[in-house]
């Protein structure tokens, strides 16, 4: 939505969406949003800089990241103006709390619902600009339309009627967010299915730092909801089966504000020696010192999911969590302009652009620090509309073999329909996200691994002879839940192929059998290209330093 603003002050843009807009996962986003105004303490861009390279593991695009930590004060002033609601200091300055890894109070929030409030300012602002901004609400998107080296527009079709249309455009930018569903125990919404990062990849794009998976230190206990790490910013402990507050061994000095990753292997660790709660494999949330007017103020939503979800009042009880997939650091690759770049040296694929989850620019590198993803998607957001608006403004419409591009997707959609295997997708999905859970979480080596890459294939094999059910066209949606499945298997399997080859650990990646980074070795991205008959290609492309030389990483 940030981009199409951008674009409709001077051409007219289609925002398809296979949900409605305000639906989208960005909604479900609760600490804040980074920002180094200073409100609380004294805070400069340089640090909101370093904190962020430290925190992925020096592997984010220096560059790119000075840039962005330099838009984000100016951001959060825009989104206020245009009306998003922050939640203020007594003096009625936006207020900010503290988040992991961030060494100063940062995070600008709406209680814990910033996400809510950013896209509901940023709908209000498409609705204000009808005349040039059409929404496709409940639109699907198939694949992208290239042609002789240039983007041409996207193959769609309509969840209700299932009829298939080409939209040409001069310029496509896709937002279309991570893909946390291929995991068992995830915070992710139901969407989030890495249809778009496949799309681009089924166009020949690389996939870039496939492997770097982020796991969130504080899910519910078997069902995977966030209980934002807003909670711990408001000075949440954690605390072991045996009721020690095991951040002391692992992060003595940031406790339990060490960023996600290394918070996320301290809570694995202590489930895996038989320290959970009751012996089970879950630790505990506990905010009960904080008080009720504290949490109502400050965490309201988390209080309401743990009363709703698992009838745990938090501010008697302590919530059971355990890690779960949270965020998709790698993506499309992009260059810091929002541009979509298909190799090392940086050559754009002309008429593309993305940004948000499904892009990897990279500012998150190895681990991306909590509240520094909506900024990713607003400033990001803005640069690549503006890029393609740029671009647009400067080339002919396009003109597209429509019924070719059409007759692909039905062909997919005639592929489904015939099948009459005996396979359920629903056994083909769980087991996927079983396996993506445990031989891909938290903890890594090459057994698992390798386990995890022929088990994702041998469910590929088997998802060619599933069976379905509903074979008419209106709002089919099991149709659409085979296609989002077909992609998920694929990613599930770029993200364990890119771990295999991943011999070090860093950030959200931690091998086992290599528990230290390898700065020698590994210190650049990976780029997973596809190549004929179904099969993955790896390449490399180096890391952009400017500032801050690889250091040892100790909170
Ligand atoms: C529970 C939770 C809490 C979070 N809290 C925070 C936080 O406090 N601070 C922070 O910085 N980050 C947070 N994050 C991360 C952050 O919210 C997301 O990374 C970010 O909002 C992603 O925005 P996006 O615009 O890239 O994608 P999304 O908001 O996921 O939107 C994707 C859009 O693409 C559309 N789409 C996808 N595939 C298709 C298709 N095939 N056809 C048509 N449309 C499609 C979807 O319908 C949707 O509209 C949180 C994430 C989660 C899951």
């Amino acid at each position: 939505m940030r981009a199409a603003l951008e674009v409709c002050k001077d051409l007219d843009v289609a925002l398809l969406t296979k949900v409605y807009p305000s639906r989208s996962h960005s909604g479900a986003a609760q600490g804040g949003i980074a920002a180094s105004l200073g409100n609380s303490e004294d805070d400069s861009w340089e640090e909101h800089m370093f904190d962020t390279i430290k925190g992925g593991d020096y592997l984010s695009d220096q560059d790119a990241v000075e840039e962005y930590v330099k838009a984000a004060p100016n951001v959060i002033y825009e989104l206020e103006h245009m009306g998003c609601i922050f939640s203020r200091t007594p003096d009625g300055k936006i207020a900010q709390r503290s988040f992991g890894g961030h060494s100063r109070p940062r995070a600008c929030f709406s209680a814990d619902r910033t996400g809510h409030a950013i896209l509901h300012a940023l709908h209000e602002q498409v609705m204000k600009h009808s005349r040039s901004i059409k929404v496709y609400s409940e639109w699907f998107m198939h694949s992208l339309v290239i042609e002789d080296q240039q983007c041409r527009g996207v193959v769609v079709s309509d969840v209700r009627t299932g009829a298939v249309e080409v939209i040409q455009a001069k310029a496509v930018v896709f937002a279309t967010g991570g893909y946390g569903r291929a995991f068992q125990i995830t915070t992710n919404a139901f969407a989030s299915t890495a249809d778009g990062v496949l799309a681009a990849f089924n166009s020949g794009i690389p996939l870039e730092d496939a492997e770097f998976v982020q796991f969130h230190p504080s899910g519910l206990y078997r069902q995977g909801i966030l209980f934002s790490e807003a909670a711990r910013g408001e000075g949440g402990y954690l605390l072991n089966g045996l009721g020690e507050r095991f951040m002391e061994k692992y992060a003595p000095e940031r406790m339990e504000l060490a960023p996600r990753d290394i918070v996320a292997r301290a809570e694995q660790s202590e489930i895996d020696a038989g320290r959970g709660v009751n012996g089970e494999d879950f630790i505990h949330l506990d905010l009960r010192h904080l008080g009720e007017a504290r949490i109502m103020e400050r965490l309201p939503q988390i209080r309401q999911l743990g009363i709703d979800f698992i009838s745990v009042d938090c501010a008697k009880d302590p919530l059971p969590i355990q890690p779960t997939a949270h965020y998709s650091m790698g993506g499309i690759p992009t260059d810091k302009f929002g541009a979509v770049v298909v190799d090392a040296k940086g050559t754009r694929l002309n008429g593309f652009f993305a940004a948000g989850e499904c892009a990897c620019v990279s500012v998150h590198g190895a681990n991306r620090l909590g509240t520094n993803s909506l900024l990713d998607a607003v400033v990001f957001g803005q640069r690549a509309g503006r890029s393609a608006l740029e671009y647009a403004k400067n080339v002919a419409s396009p003109s597209v073999n429509e019924s070719r591009e059409k007759t692909r997707v039905l062909s997919v959609f005639e592929d489904i329909f015939q099948r009459e295997g005996s396979e359920s997708y629903n056994d083909i999905r769980n087991e996927m996200k079983n396996i993506m859970t445990h031989n891909c979480g938290v903890f890594r080596d090459a057994e698992h691994l390798t386990q995890c890459i022929e088990k994702i294939q041998s469910l590929q094999v088997r998802y060619k002879k599933g069976k379905v059910t509903d074979k008419g066209r209106l709002f089919n949606t099991e149709l659409y839940e085979i296609i989002e499945l077909g992609n998920m298997l694929k990613m599930a399997e770029i993200i364990s192929f890119a771990a295999l080859a991943r011999k070090e650990s860093r950030g959200g990646h931690f091998r086992s059998d290599f528990p230290k980074r390898n700065d020698v070795d590994f210190l650049h991205h990976s780029l997973v290209y596809p190549t004929e008959g179904d099969g993955l290609e790896l390449k490399t492309k180096p890391v952009v330093i400017t500032r801050h030389q690889p250091a040892e990483r100790t909170y």
